[in-house]
């Protein structure tokens, strides 16, 4: 399969998807190229793709070091050590896992330009995953609120690990309600209205329950070539 296959069978997925759900609103494709070459992330954007997420400081150089395109929008998605954060954070232009509050510190005092970040929510309260609880995340909120570098766009999480599609579900249903609850308090510095949610096995169900971001690795670019 190429990568030119694998979009078209994608955009067929989220256009069902988006029918079943009754949405005509705009989802946004990450193509995830942290286990895939500089070549592939490049038939991506030949694709007109041109949204890029890596999850390590040393995928992302290496593509930017390679990509020369200014309209490239990239999306860092994998934890992130508060020591790598000035190196980050001007490279890219979405931060999808802000999981604590000395993350949002050290962007405070780093950044330049405010960063949009997405909340990681650990919604399935599994002790392996990343994020923040969700019982602590309208305080979460609040608190970075008063960081004006630290945009919150919107929550973030990974559906827990698991062939069962109604706990997937409801962990996706769970974010979009939090999402909901935290942009209706209007809080400064926080919209909180878009939902990152969806990879290659359940993005199908993720656009269902509102995904307006999803990332996909696996499916689009398969893994390591
Ligand atoms: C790797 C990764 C993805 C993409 O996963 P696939 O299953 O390959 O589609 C999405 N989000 C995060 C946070 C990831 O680490």
């Amino acid at each position: 399969m190429t990568v030119k296959q694998n979009y078209e069978r994608i955009s067929e997925q989220i256009n069902a998807a988006k029918v079943r759900a009754n949405r005509n609103d705009e989802i946004t494709l990450i193509a995830v190229t942290k286990q895939v070459s500089t070549d592939v992330a490049k038939e991506v954007l030949a694709e007109g793709i041109h949204q890029l997420g890596e999850n390590r400081l040393e995928g992302l150089k290496e593509k930017q070091d390679h990509i020369k395109s200014d309209d490239v929008v990239w999306h860092f998605i994998g934890s992130l050590q508060t020591r790598k954060v000035k190196d980050v954070i001007h490279r890219i232009d979405y931060l999808h896992s802000l999981d604590r509050l000395s993350l949002a510190e050290e962007i405070q005092k780093r950044a330049v330009e405010p960063l949009k970040c997405f909340l990681q929510v650990n919604v399935s309260g599994e002790d392996s995953k990343h994020g923040i609880h969700p019982n602590d995340v309208i305080e979460f909120a609040r608190q970075v609120s008063e960081f004006d570098k630290v945009q919150v766009v919107g929550l973030m999480t990974m559906a827990p690990f698991t062939e069962d599609v109604a706990i997937i579900r409801n962990s996706f249903k769970g974010l979009k309600e939090l999402q909901e609850k935290v942009k209706d308090l209007q809080i400064a510095n926080i919209p909180c209205s878009e939902l990152s949610m969806g990879m290659s096995n359940d993005f199908e169900i993720a656009i269902e329950e509102g995904a307006t971001f999803i990332r996909i690795g696996t499916d689009l670019v398969g893994k390591g070539r």
